[in-house]
């Protein structure tokens, strides 16, 4: 993957490919439809249309992302690799988001247009702008004048503590409810990466058949959040650990948002937990470390639909939960996972938490919860080398 393409303004992808956008976009809503539940179709104001100027402000009203991030080009810098000589960008100019802390420790650089950019970087790096806000602020109560007209309705759910917490129902698939939660809890159904996924699926493939291969690994990284998202079981089901009954029981005495809150503070620490875990694996070099070999090691190339593709894996996913839970109950002090008084974003204690699991938990805690990370990590692998391959075989 060492391969380099050359950065290109989304500007000038846009009026070069004014007509196959409408084409493909109109392609993708039919599609959704016909395919996803509760999908909230296109407001007709919204659309891409051939009369209108292809500008960046049509376009993300077009695909419904937030549109006041900035999308500009850049890449990350790799964490091992020194970036003396090269001017870095701060956060504050990616993102209106506080930012998590690893998206704080990243060093991202400016790229400017023609500049050449390896594949591996641009989706490495476009893999995580789904989490920068694209999808924060779409709801019709989130007060934001593009929320207002987007279609997609209330909030279904998310943790309102988060800056970020609107973008949940984005990022998460509960595509595997039992029916008895699906009658009480119908807002669990509103969510919508499957179409995010084929969107960004399908601008991808339009892009590398058009000649724009920046932009088609940029939409491929895009679409690769989703995917990886999905892998997560915190990201499949709604409360790992609690059975059906007991979800209701906590609905009728009116406690979930206790159950709502341990589920965002577990989640977010074993997304901490495997941050640091890979950064340190990386910036060692130790390339046999199991955590690094459970990325890499894993090459699929089979090309799936993009609804069977989910399904699968969010069943992989929901079949994981339960266990994945439990091991991070088990493993992490008390405070961090077993307190709904406690909000972990922010806490301050992010950066140290390996630490914290090392001294309070053993080192056998800390194996114990690497293992449980490997499993999952596995399994994303498979799906993102997969998605991946997407872009070598429609590029051809
Ligand atoms: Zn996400």
């Amino acid at each position: 993957m060492e391969q380099t393409v050359a950065a290109e303004p989304l500007e000038a992808f846009l009026s070069a490919q004014q007509a196959g956008i409408a084409q493909t976009l109109e392609s993708v809503e039919m599609w959704s439809l016909n395919t996803i539940a509760h999908y909230p179709p296109t407001p007709q104001s919204l659309e891409w249309d051939r009369a209108n100027e292809p500008t960046p402000a049509r376009f993300f009203a077009a695909i419904r992302v937030n549109p006041t991030l900035p999308y500009r080009l850049y890449v990350d810098e790799p964490p091992a690799q020194s970036v003396s000589g090269r001017s870095l960008l701060p956060w504050q100019s990616l993102s209106f988001l506080s930012g998590g802390n690893s998206q704080l420790a990243t060093r991202y650089r400016a790229l400017a247009a023609g500049d050449p950019v390896t594949i591996a970087e641009v989706i490495a790096s476009a893999s995580d702008e789904p989490d920068f806000g694209m999808d924060v602020g779409l709801f019709e109560d989130n007060g934001t004048a593009f929320g207002a007209v987007y279609g997609f309705g209330e909030t279904p759910f998310g943790n309102d503590n988060l800056d970020y917490g609107s973008q949940a129902p984005f990022h998460m698939g509960f595509y595997h409810l039992d029916w008895l939660t699906r009658m009480a809890q119908p807002d669990l159904l509103r969510t919508y990466p499957l179409w995010r996924i084929a969107l960004f699926g399908e601008l991808a493939d339009l892009a590398f058949q058009t000649g724009h291969d920046y932009w088609g690994w940029r939409f491929l990284g895009w679409g690769l959040h989703y995917v990886g998202d999905l892998t997560q079981p915190y990201h499949a089901v709604p409360l790992p650990g609690v059975s059906t009954f007991d979800g209701l029981l906590l609905v009728a005495r009116g406690q979930t948002g206790e159950a709502i809150q341990l589920v965002s503070n577990r989640h977010g620490v074993i997304e901490s937990y495997q941050y640091h875990r890979l950064t340190r694996a990386l910036v060692a070099g130790d390339w046999s470390a199991p955590i690094l070999l459970a990325v890499s090691a894993q090459p699929t190339e089979t090309p799936l639909s993009y609804d069977a593709m989910v399904h699968a894996l969010t069943a992989e996913s929901v079949e994981a939960a339960a266990s994945f839970d439990a091991a991070i109950e088990a493993n992490v002090p008390e405070r961090f996972v077993s307190d709904p008084n406690f909000e972990w974003t922010g806490s301050g204690y992010e950066s140290g938490v390996v630490e914290h699991v090392l001294e309070q938990k053993g080192p056998v805690a800390v194996q114990r919860l690497d293992n449980a990370v490997i499993v999952q990590l596995q399994r994303f692998s498979v799906v993102a080398s997969r998605w991946i391959a997407r872009g070598g075989a429609s590029a051809e």
